[in-house]
C-alpha cells in the first residue's frame, strides 16, 4: 500500500461509499489522511466500570475480549459484540449494523470505547460506542516527542473523537475507522513533508507526520490545536507560494516601459472642480511607478464603493494615452461598461477631442466624441469601430465580454496612421467577476507584449484575506473618501419599528425617490424547513408589499435565476423611473448607479455579513439627495444586535470586514469557499501573524529560488494546486 494507492483497493466499498468518497474528493490514501476533522465530539469522562450507570455517556478502558459477528435475532442486520473489561469490572459491548468493526478490534487488545450505557433484555451494555485503539500511536508518539510537546499537560483521560464532513454513504465514524487503520498500517509514514523544515523549525509547527496522527487522534486538546495550527499554516503557504510563483513567471514577460507625464497628470486632474484625494493621488503615483518599470504591471486597487476608483483609471488612462498608448477597460456587465463610458466622457469633455473614446458591448458600439456633436457620442458600426481601434485613433476601448472575442484587435506599434500605437493598459472593474481565463485572455492580447494590468474591486475584505488570495497581485487600498460626502442615515429597524419606517420610505417616494428592498431568498420557503420560514423572499415579500403596503407605486423584482436579458431590462427600467420599489437579493448589480435611489431596506439582515451589507449599503451613495439604510432585523440576540450596530460606526467597508472576522468563532468561519479556502485555511486568515509568516516565507523562497530547484516538493505540490490564480 502507498499513500497514493486508490481507496478502493485498501478498502473493499460498496457503490454507494464509492460516489460518497469521491464527493467529497477522497481518491486515495493520502487524499484520506488530508480529510480533516472539523470538529471533536464531546469529551466524555473516562469511568472504571463499576462507577458506570445505566444512561450514562462514559469511556471505558480496557482489554477486549469474545469479539464475535452475529446477526440479530429474526431482523437481518449484523452485530458486533464484544466484552471490555478493567480491574473493576466488565461489560458487554453492542454494534449495531457495522459489521467492519469486527475487523478493526484485536482480541485481548487494549482499548478506550466511548458510548452509551443501555439496558437490554440480557443486561447492560454499552451500544455503538466510538473506539480509539489508536491511543496507542499518540503515546509511542508522545514517547518520541522532545521539544515541540515535552510540556503537555498531563491528559485526564478524556477521549477526543473526531467528527469528519459526512457525505451520504460514508458516516464520520467509518472515515475515523477508515483513517485509523491507515495510519495504523504506517503508510503516512511514507509521505514526505512539503514544507520545507526550517519553516517547520522557525515557527514550531509539527511536522506531517506527526500533526497527521495528532489531528485525527489527538490525546488532548494541545494535539488537536496544533496540528490544525499547522494545516492552516501549509494551505495559505501553499497559496501563496503558488501565487508568487504564478507572479514571477508573468514578470519574465515582456511588457512596454510607459513614460507618463507628470504635468499631464497634473493637467488632467486641475480640470475637475474638485481635488484629489491623498488616497487617490498615492494610487496614481503607485501605478504610473509600476508602468515605467518595464515588466508588466499587476497591481490590485481596492477601494469602497464611491472611493473614486474611476477617477484614477481615468487619470492613468489620459497618461497612457498621452505617452502614446491604448488602453482597454472592461466591466462585468452592459451597464457598467454603458456607465464607465459616460463617466469617461464627462471626464474628458473638458480635454478637447484628441482623446477618443470606444464602447463595444453585445449590443451596440459607440465612440465619442461624435463628429456632429463634440460634446457626445455616436453610435457607429462593429465594423468601423474595430477598424479604428485597430488603426489606433480610438485610444481608450471600453467594453464587456465583447472585448475580447475575436476581431478585436488594437493596433500594432508602427502599423498605425496615427503613429505607434499599442495597447499598452488593461483596466479591469470588479475584477472578482470575471474568470481567470478571461482576464488572462485580455491581459494577453496575442501579441509579443503584455500588457500592464490594473485590477479593481469594491468587495471589502479583511486584510489578511487580501494578501492571501491577491497575492500575486500588488496591493493600492483606497481607504478614505472623498470629503463632503452626505453620510448614509442608517437605522436598525425592529418588527415594532416597521409600520413607521414604511410610512417614512413613503414620503421619500412621493417625493420621487427610489428603493431598493433586498431580501435573503428568491423563492418561497420551503416549508420542510422550519429553520427557513422566517427568511423573507424576493417574490413573497413584492406581492406583500404591492398588496398591502404600497399599492401606489410600480415594484419590480430582480434576482439570480432571471435571464441575463431579463437582468438588464429591469435594471434600466429601474434606472430609468419607470420602477420605484426594486426588490431583489443581494445580486443587485455592483456598483451600478441609480442617483435617484437614496433608500435601502434590507430584510433578515442578520443572515449577510457586515461587509456585505456595507457593500448593499453603497448602492444608495450616489445622491445628491440624503440617502437612508434600513436594517430590519427580527433578531432578539444581543450579539447580532452589537454587530449590526458596527454598520453605523464604521469608517468603512475594511473595518467592517476585519470586525466581522474577529468576531467569528472557529466553526464559523466559513464562507471562505468563494475565495478556495476551507474552513481551517479560514482560521489562519484570522491569524495576521500567520498570514505574515507565511508571506515573508514564501516571498523569501521565491527569492532565493525562483525555479525552485532546492524544493522540489513545492514544486510539486503547487503545480497540482487548483488555486485560483490571477496570472497563468
Ligand atoms: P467607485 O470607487 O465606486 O468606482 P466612483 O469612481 O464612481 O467610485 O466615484 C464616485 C463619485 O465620487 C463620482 O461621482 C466621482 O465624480 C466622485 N469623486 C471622485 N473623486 C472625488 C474627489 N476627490 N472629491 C470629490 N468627489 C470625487
Ligand atoms: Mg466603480
Amino acid at each position: 500500500m502507498q499513500p497514493d494507492s486508490p481507496i478502493e483497493e485498501i478498502f473493499r466499498l460498496k457503490d454507494t461509499q464509492k460516489k460518497a468518497l469521491s464527493k467529497l474528493g477522497i481518491k486515495t490514501a493520502e487524499d484520506l489522511l488530508h480529510h480533516l476533522p472539523s470538529r471533536y465530539g464531546e469529551l466524555v469522562e473516562t469511568k472504571p466500570i463499576v462507577e458506570i450507570s445505566k444512561g450514562d455517556m462514559a469511556t471505558i478502558c480496557g482489554k477486549i475480549t469474545n469479539i464475535k459477528k452475529t446477526r440479530a435475532f429474526k431482523k437481518r442486520f449484523s452485530l458486533t459484540e464484544a466484552t471490555i473489561e478493567d480491574e473493576t469490572g466488565k461489560i458487554k459491548v453492542i454494534w449495531f449494523h457495522q459489521p467492519y468493526i469486527v475487523n478493526m478490534l484485536k482480541e485481548s487488545s487494549w482499548t478506550c470505547l466511548t458510548g452509551k450505557v443501555t439496558q437490554g433484555k440480557s443486561g447492560t451494555y454499552l451500544a455503538n460506542p466510538d473506539f480509539s485503539p489508536e491511543n496507542k500511536l499518540s503515546s509511542d508518539l508522545e514517547n518520541n516527542k522532545k521539544s515541540l510537546f515535552s510540556n503537555t499537560e498531563k491528559t485526564n483521560e478524556t477521549l477526543l473523537i473526531p467528527v469528519y464532513p459526512e457525505s451520504r454513504g460514508v458516516s464520520s465514524k467509518w472515515l475515523h475507522h477508515s483513517i485509523l487503520k491507515i495510519l495504523r498500517s504506517g503508510i503516512h509514514k511514507k509521505l514526505e513533508d512539503p514544507i520545507p523544515k526550517e519553516v517547520l523549525r522557525k515557527y514550531n509547527l509539527p511536522s506531517l507526520l506527526d500533526a497527521l496522527v495528532f489531528i485525527h487522534s489527538p490525546k488532548n486538546e494541545k494535539d488537536t490545536r496544533v496540528a490544525r495550527k499547522r494545516f492552516a499554516f501549509e494551505e495559505i503557504f501553499f497559496i501563496q507560494m503558488a501565487h508568487l510563483k504564478a507572479r514571477a513567471n508573468y514578470d519574465k514577460n515582456k511588457s512596454i516601459a510607459i513614460n507618463t507625464k507628470q504635468e499631464d497628470i497634473e493637467e488632467f486632474l486641475s480640470k475637475f472642480p474638485f481635488k484629489p484625494t491623498n488616497g487617490q493621488l498615492k494610487a496614481i503615483d503607485q501605478i504610473t511607478k509600476d508602468l515605467k518599470k518595464g515588466k508588466p504591471m499587476a497591481r490590485l486597487l481596492e477601494g469602497d464603493v464611491g472611493s473614486g476608483k474611476t477617477l484614477v483609471a481615468a487619470t492613468v488612462s489620459y497618461a497612457v494615452v498621452e505617452a502614446g498608448f491604448q488602453v482597454a477597460y472592461m466591466a462585468p456587465t452592459e451597464i457598467l461598461a454603458q456607465q464607465l463610458f459616460k463617466n469617461f466622457i464627462d471626464y474628458f469633455k473638458h480635454l478637447g477631442i484628441w482623446v477618443q473614446v470606444g464602447l463595444i458591448t453585445g449590443s451596440e458600439c459607440r465612440k465619442f466624441p461624435s463628429k456632429a456633436n463634440p460634446e457626445d457620442s455616436t453610435h457607429i458600426s462593429r465594423t468601423q469601430l474595430l477598424k479604428w481601434v485597430q488603426d489606433g485613433s480610438i485610444s481608450i476601448l471600453v467594453g464587456t465580454h465583447s472585448l475580447i472575442q475575436k476581431g478585436v484587435k488594437f493596433s500594432a506599434q508602427g502599423q498605425s496612421a496615427s503613429g505607434g500605437k499599442n495597447l499598452a493598459l488593461v483596466i479591469i472593474d470588479e475584477q472578482h467577476r470575471f474568470g481567470t481565463a478571461q482576464r488572462a485572455k485580455l491581459a494577453r492580447d496575442k501579441s509579443e507584449v503584455t500588457p500592464h494590468l490594473l485590477s479593481m474591486t469594491a468587495t471589502p475584505i479583511p486584510r489578511t484575506l487580501a494578501l492571501t488570495i491577491y497575492s500575486d497581485l500588488d496591493l493600492t487600498i483606497l481607504d478614505e473618501m472623498p470629503p463632503g460626502r452626505k453620510q448614509i442615515i442608517t437605522e436598525i429597524v425592529s418588527p415594532a419599528e416597521r409600520a413607521l419606517t414604511y410610512e417614512k420610505i413613503r414620503k421619500e417616494l412621493k417625493e420621487g425617490r427610489q428603493a431598493y428592498v433586498i431580501c435573503p431568498r428568491i423563492d418561497e420557503p420551503d416549508p420542510d424547513k422550519a429553520l427557513s420560514l422566517n427568511v423573507k423572499s424576493v417574490k413573497e415579500e413584492a406581492l406583500r408589499l404591492r398588496k398591502d403596503i404600497f399599492p401606489e407605486v410600480e415594484i419590480g423584482i430582480l434576482h439570480g435565476k432571471l435571464k441575463s436579458k431579463e437582468k438588464e431590462e429591469v435594471m434600466q427600467q429601474f434606472s430609468c423611473g419607470q420602477i420605484d420599489i426594486l426588490v431583489a437579493t443581494s445580486v443587485v448589480e455592483v456598483g451600478v448607479n441609480v442617483p435617484n435611489a437614496t433608500i435601502i431596506i434590507i430584510e433578515g439582515a442578520d443572515r449577510f455579513g457586515l461587509a456585505q451589507l456595507h457593500q448593499l449599503r453603497g448602492r444608495v451613495l450616489r445622491s445628491n439627495h440624503q440617502s437612508y439604510c434600513f436594517v430590519f432585523t427580527d433578531s432578539k440576540s444581543k450579539t447580532t444586535k452589537e454587530r449590526l450596530k458596527a454598520l453605523k460606526t464604521a469608517r468603512n467597508g475594511f473595518e467592517l470586514a476585519e470586525y466581522d472576522l474577529s468576531l467569528r468563532g472557529p466553526g464559523e468561519l466559513g464562507g471562505g469557499k468563494q475565495w478556495g479556502i476551507s474552513d481551517i485555511g479560514m482560521e489562519a486568515i484570522k491569524n495576521i501573524k500567520m498570514v505574515e509568516v507565511a508571506r515573508e516565507e514564501s516571498q523569501r523562497i521565491i527569492k532565493e529560488d525562483p525555479e525552485l530547484k532546492k524544493y522540489p516538493l513545492i514544486k510539486e505540490r503547487i503545480s497540482n494546486q487548483k488555486t485560483e490564480i490571477h496570472f497563468e
